[in-house]
């Protein structure tokens, strides 16, 4: 059945007045938003393991629904986007880069999905690469179609998406593969080594490198603090302590926001419990933990995230318009303009 994920409660509305609103610059750009359509959708899994795949939670997520939603949870800012399609392997991924090759024409800044053997030859990618708001590649783990993503980063990126972006300094939003994520020292070899040989290509590694639990993050973000072509993007991250060690060890200039959206328009919050990640919800789904029993009241995924963040930069003296700045805009900024 399905069920509506965004609802906007006063609770919500009290949240982004008094925590989150006046932290925030005027305009915000938001790195990280997967949209689909429907007819996009190529099969459904009887039993979702992941908010991606769960098409009865998030049937779609078209722009005007983006829209939509980010004029009203941040109301009275700018907000705009950086936009991909859904990755997983029950998209018809063809199908979904022309829609975002129609966003393009409008001017919105995005992504393009390479499959693991895309030549780059296809119609599609020739004419999004024609427009000057297209800023790189959105490549997926699981499109490797290997059991629960344990492929090396070069089964999913393959080297005419890496050597062409590396031609025009282009982005690559890395979701990093395998359980143990930045944790694995397979995958620190292999973002060194990425980073290395691909110069003039900004790496974002999205969700710090998929560091939902401080352990994910806590003893390899020393190897990976140094490189200069790394960025760090914040999505789906919800903890401050993990906010406070990337803050002190890459400093708030390779820090990059984002949302995620639409997961992120969830109501609910990560919890780690001996060091395993686990979405809690206020609405039971296959892929998570909640009480159908119990008056939950949460709010937004997103709302928890840019909360822990403004407490992590008030815990290191750093909570300034400046730095917020930054991180929510100035960072990306710098960095798209250097493309377009
Ligand atoms: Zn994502």
């Amino acid at each position: 059945m399905e069920k509506k994920i965004f609802t906007l409660t006063k609770s919500d509305i009290e949240i982004y007045e008094k925590k989150i609103k006046n932290f925030l610059p005027d305009h915000i750009i938001d790195s990280h938003v997967h949209l689909w359509l429907k007819e996009h959708i190529l099969f459904k899994e009887v039993k979702p393991n992941n908010s991606f795949n769960d098409f009865d939670a998030f049937q779609q997520y078209s722009f005007e629904e983006f829209s939509d939603n980010s004029s009203e949870i941040f109301q009275d800012k700018k907000y705009t986007g950086i936009f991909f399609g859904n990755p997983l392997g029950q998209i018809d991924i063809e199908k979904v880069n022309k829609y975002i090759l129609k966003l393009a024409d409008t001017g919105e800044y995005c992504l393009y999905i390479p499959s693991p053997e895309d030549k780059l030859e296809g119609d599609t990618f020739n004419k999004i690469k024609g427009f000057k708001n297209f800023l790189g590649f959105k490549p997926y783990p699981s499109l490797a179609k290997k059991e629960n993503n344990e492929v090396s980063i070069h089964e999913f990126l393959n080297e005419y998406v890496l050597d062409y972006a590396n031609s025009k300094g282009l982005f690559i939003l890395l979701h990093l593969p395998r359980k143990k994520r930045l944790a694995d020292h397979r995958n620190i070899e292999e973002v060194k080594y990425l980073t290395k040989k691909y110069p003039d290509v900004k790496f974002l590694l999205a969700h710090l490198g998929r560091s939902y639990c401080l352990g994910d993050i806590s003893e390899a973000v020393e190897q990976v603090s140094k490189i200069e072509n790394l960025f760090f993007e914040i999505s789906f991250v919800n903890d401050w302590e993990i906010f406070e060690l990337v803050i002190k060890k890459i400093g708030c200039k390779r820090i990059i926001f984002g949302s995620d959206m639409p997961v992120s328009l969830m109501k609910g919050k990560n919890i780690c419990i001996n060091d395993n990640h686990y979405f809690v919800t206020e609405k039971l789904f296959s892929w998570s933990i909640s009480n159908n029993d119990m008056q939950l009241n949460f709010t937004f995924f997103l709302y928890e995230q840019i909360r822990e963040f403004i407490k992590a930069l008030n815990k290191l003296g750093l909570c300034k318009d400046a730095v917020l700045e930054d991180v929510f805009y100035g960072n990306i900024k710098k960095l798209i303009d250097r493309l377009v």
